[in-house]
């Protein structure tokens, strides 16, 4: 907090501010300077302000940086999961293609099996007919 040089009273805000940007040799550099007028004597004399617009900038610029990690861990997911989705999409096509061709392949299967039991029901028919048993055991 600046002090008055006349009384030294602290006075506490300026009225009014002002910022000058001198550039370096690490980029831009922005000083705050204020006008303040003493509370006990009405003296006006300029000082440094408190840089609180610049740290305000700086945070927000600190946010925006921040959101736009976020934003980027974010798109980055979502790119992840839809790539996921579109795996597990192809293998759940994949699996329901399995399943229908080991489908299709039991009751091919089942079809031989039922034939071929219709087969040896025919031969056991024949058979009892020829030892002449089939007419004393009615099905
Ligand atoms: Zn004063």
């Amino acid at each position: 907090m600046p002090e008055c040089p006349e009384c030294n009273t602290a006075v506490e805000s300026p009225f009014k501010t002002w910022s000058v940007s001198r550039k370096t040799a690490d980029g831009e550099t922005e000083t705050i300077f204020g006008m303040f007028e003493c509370s006990e004597c009405g003296n006006r004399f300029r000082a440094g302000a408190k840089n609180t617009e610049v740290k305000k900038e700086l945070s927000i610029r600190g946010v925006a940086e921040k959101i736009k990690t976020i934003e980027g861990e974010f798109m980055n997911t979502l790119k992840n999961l839809r790539e996921k989705l579109k795996t597990l999409g192809t293998e759940r096509a994949n699996l329901l293609l399995e399943i229908d061709g080991l489908k299709k392949m039991a009751e091919a299967k089942a079809d031989a099996l039922e034939s071929e039991v219709g087969m040896l029901r025919e031969e056991v028919k024949s058979l009892k007919q020829l030892l002449g048993v089939g007419e004393m055991e009615p099905e």
